[in-house]
């Protein structure tokens, strides 16, 4: 029997896929890497994974497990290697709404996770642009994390056990709903946010959370990103920590939207360099009921620290959104920073993060750094600022493969300098049992 037999033995032969069918998966969600897998699985149950994995282990065949296939950095590069899907494990998430938990297959999709919890008023706080086709295994393997850091943490900070099948087919059953373990290592941790690596995540216990009541948003234009610093710390201080998200986009990315995007619109009435997106959230009645005016007390709140920084020359312009859809519309700029990233031909882009305080250096040494090497370039910057999470990217003049290495090395440098880490997005490190492979010099560093 051949592999491909031998795999549609296992899962039935409808769920192996090869050639044309297989291509899709070696796709990444950008288009900048393409690769033909071997073949691609698709195990109906854990059981499966685990007879995949033993049969893969005993043929030294390479394993790229997916789950939505939308990582960014190439995480999904299966040139000749067997793609693993997950998407099938994806049973209906079981809700304990008194323990605030949900217990969830790997290939459930995250906007399906958020429909699951919200129809018991709670929410799983994670979230970003591709939302309604990442898989909760792809999120934490990627320990993704999204808009709302700065209020929920990472995907590690909101999982409390998981379920992983090893390389050899052993089952790892780390599923506890714990919020405190002291047995022996934090294996969990160590499964999260290993891209694959060390096994396949099946499933996972997360942690839900209490859904807003209200939520204040609004887009503010800033003097500067250290004054954006301060306005960040004054909210978290005068509304007990309750800050969403708080996000950076600079005037080009605002340019950039109004080009591409159908129905954009200025934010201001003149354009400004800092742009901030801040949500700030309550669940507490009394901030989020509407008084007889109108007025609802968390709005009044974020607009009482917004006028007492304009009144410093700190707070530029700032439009407050009055409802769900002008709410909507200041989220929908945000979220299409990877379709806008589609209008850069050329680019070299980094995920990283940096120290709250140090990010506006970063800013103003970056880019005359850059300049030695292409005078012409220019960067693109989007950023969960309120976590000091950057996607950094610098559009060269032309395209040298040398340059833009060198170009890569230069950023990192500045950021290793500044404390910061060159890898907060996932994806980086392909496959199964050949960990490092691909990824930048900069993590032998950082390890060694
Ligand atoms: C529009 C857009 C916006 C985004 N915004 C953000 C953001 O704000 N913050 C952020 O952190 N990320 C963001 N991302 C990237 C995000 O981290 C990933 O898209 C997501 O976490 C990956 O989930 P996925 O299901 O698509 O995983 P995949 O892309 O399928 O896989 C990601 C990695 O995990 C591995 N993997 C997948 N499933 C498993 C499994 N079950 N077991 C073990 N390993 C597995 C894969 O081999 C790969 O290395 C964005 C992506 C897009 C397209």
């Amino acid at each position: 029997m051949t592999l491909i037999d031998r795999l549609a033995a296992i899962c039935g032969a409808p769920h192996v896929l090869t050639g044309a069918e297989a291509a899709p998966y070696g796709r990444d969600w950008m288009g900048k890497y393409v690769t033909q897998p071997m073949a691609v699985v698709r195990p109906g149950s854990v059981a499966e994974v685990a007879a995949v994995l033993r049969l893969a282990s005993e043929t030294g065949t390479p394993v790229v497990p997916m789950s939505g296939n939308t990582n960014l950095p190439g995480g999904g590069k299966a040139q000749g290697a067997l793609v693993l899907s997950v998407a099938r494990l994806n049973a209906a998430p079981v809700i304990n709404r008194a323990a605030r938990t949900a217990t969830v297959q790997a290939g459930v999709v995250l906007s399906h996770l958020h429909d699951a919890a919200a129809a018991h008023d709670l929410i799983f706080p994670l979230t970003f642009g591709a939302r309604g086709s990442a898989m909760i295994g792809g999120v934490l393997s990627t320990n993704a994390g999204g808009s709302n850091v700065v209020r929920y943490g990472n995907t590690r900070d909101l999982c409390l056990g998981v379920e992983v099948v090893l390389a050899d087919g052993r089952v790892m059953n780390l599923m506890s709903a714990l919020h405190k373990d002291n047995t022996g290592y934090n294996l969990r941790n160590l499964v999260i946010g290993a891209e694959g690596t060390l096994g396949v995540i099946t499933g996972a216990v997360l942690k839900l959370f209490p859904r807003p009541r209200a939520y204040a948003t609004a887009m503010v234009a800033m003097a500067s990103l250290d004054a954006a610093l301060d306005l960040l710390n004054r909210l978290q201080a005068e509304t007990g920590g309750a800050v969403e998200a708080f996000e950076y986009m600079p005037r080009l990315y605002v340019e950039t939207h109004l080009k591409v995007a159908p129905n954009a619109r200025e934010p201001f009435s003149v354009p400004h360099d800092v742009n901030i997106l801040v949500e700030v959230a309550t669940t507490r009645p009394d901030l989020a009921a509407v008084g007889p005016d109108g007025s609802v007390p968390l709005v009044a709140q974020l607009e009482g620290v917004l006028a007492g920084l304009m009144d410093e020359g700190a707070v530029l312009d700032a439009v407050v959104a009055q409802n769900e859809g002008q709410r909507r519309e200041m989220w929908s700029r945000r979220e299409m920073a990877a379709e806008l990233m589609r209008h850069f031909p050329a680019e070299v882009d980094t995920d990283i993060c940096l120290p709250l305080d140090r990010v506006t250096e970063f800013l103003a040494r970056v880019l005359p750094h850059v300049r030695r090497i292409d005078p012409n370039a220019r960067d693109f910057t989007v950023a969960h600022l309120g976590d000091g999470n950057l996607h950094y990217t610098v559009l060269p003049s032309h395209h040298d493969g040398r340059d833009e290495d060198a170009i890569r090395a230069a950023v990192e440098d500045i950021v290793q300098d500044l404390g910061g880490s060159f890898s907060c997005g996932g994806g980086r490190t392909p496959w199964l049992w050949m960990s490092c492979g691909r990824s930048s010099a900069r993590w032998t560093r950082a390890i060694s």
